[in-house]
């Protein structure tokens, strides 16, 4: 049977419109509550299972959203919140303090269908800086705002300023007076940021998203801004190849186009996202001496999540649907 005008015509709008989603288009998503010293003397149990429960919401409710045939910019956006309103994890509420005694947070969202992006630096009180990084991407002409000036701006897109005590928890606070008075727990950094969040997703129609949130490094100098914001470097996303969103020492993935190099290594050398990520992680910030991970996801849901630290609060649900929820490294995580 031919078919008829108005389906050829429905057709004919989907492939113009790179919408050929069916039921059975893949869908995956990764997440990461951030890289450093996490092993089992590291992490009480309670600790351990507020994380993987946070974890676990984070991802269930994203996924959710993928498989109501939803968005993976929605997907990302609705991970990252759960963690950034989590006291357990270094973004939004649980942000870790600069030298000054402030919280100062660094967010970005980048879309590989239109390689639009957002992206906000140094911002103070606003309790989701990815809901900001979204607004700046899709009401601003712009890129990247920080400080007052990405302040104001949400401010007239309608978010609300939520006051200094609402970011205060006493193990980060703890953290900031141990770093000022021991100077050279500087060299032990990882345990004085551990907590960035980032997520990676692809939905129905094939477009990968990639989201990262932070508070940065613990008594960072006023102005200090990181990786993750920097797009190319903590956050990337391109159709043609992959999503990335990284954490670790961001000054290190700032000098190695992290997120950036693992989509050049798909998209020009063709190598798989898994070959890529180990390659840029293991070879290239290695030797640079910095440390840290990824999570990054292809146009197919191949998911790959490799850390050159100790660990990396992790979780994805892959195109089978399969849940991981990881923290140590493979081989502690099976103990
Ligand atoms: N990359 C973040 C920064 O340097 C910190 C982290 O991911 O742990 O701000």
């Amino acid at each position: 049977m031919k078919p008829g005008p108005l389906l050829t015509i429905f057709a004919t709008i989907l492939v113009f419109t790179g919408m050929t989603a069916t039921a059975d288009s893949p869908i995956a998503i990764a997440i990461h509550g951030g890289a450093g010293t996490i092993s089992r003397s590291t992490v009480t149990v309670e600790q351990e299972q507020a994380i993987r429960a946070k974890l676990l919401e984070a991802i269930t409710t994203a996924y959710q959203v993928l498989e109501n045939d939803g968005d993976s910019m929605d997907a990302v956006i609705s991970a990252i919140k759960i963690l950034e309103d989590s006291p357990h994890f270094n973004a939004g509420k649980g942000s870790v303090f600069t030298w000054d005694g402030k919280n100062e947070m660094d967010a970005a969202l980048m879309d590989g269908a239109s390689l639009d992006a957002g992206a906000i630096s140094g911002v103070a009180n606003i309790a989701n800086p990815i809901v900001l990084a979204r607004l700046v991407m899709q009401k601003s002409k712009h890129v990247f705002l920080s400080g007052d000036g990405a302040v104001e701006f949400a401010i007239e897109q309608g978010l609300e300023k939520v006051p200094d005590k609402y970011f205060f928890t006493e193990r980060r606070w703890q953290q900031l007076q141990d770093f000022k008075n021991q100077p050279e727990l500087a060299a032990a950094e990882p345990q004085y940021r551990i907590g960035t969040v980032g997520a990676v997703a692809l939905d129905r129609k094939g477009n990968l998203v990639a989201g990262t949130s932070t508070g940065g490094t613990t008594g960072k100098r006023y102005g200090r801004i990181g990786d993750s914001p920097i797009i190319g470097a903590g956050t990337y996303a391109n159709n043609r190849s992959v999503a990335v969103s990284a954490t670790g020492a961001g000054e290190f993935f700032i000098r190695g186009t992290v997120a950036h190099d693992i989509s050049a290594l798909v998209e020009y050398k063709g190598m798989t996202v898994d070959d890529a990520a180990r390659e840029v992680i293991f070879e290239k910030l290695a030797a640079l001496k910095g440390d840290g991970g990824v999570i990054a996801i292809d146009r197919h849901g191949n998911i790959s999540m490799p850390f050159n630290t100790e660990g990396m609060y992790r979780a994805s649900i892959d195109t089978s649907g399969k849940v991981k929820i990881m923290l140590y490294g493979e081989k502690a995580e099976t103990k």
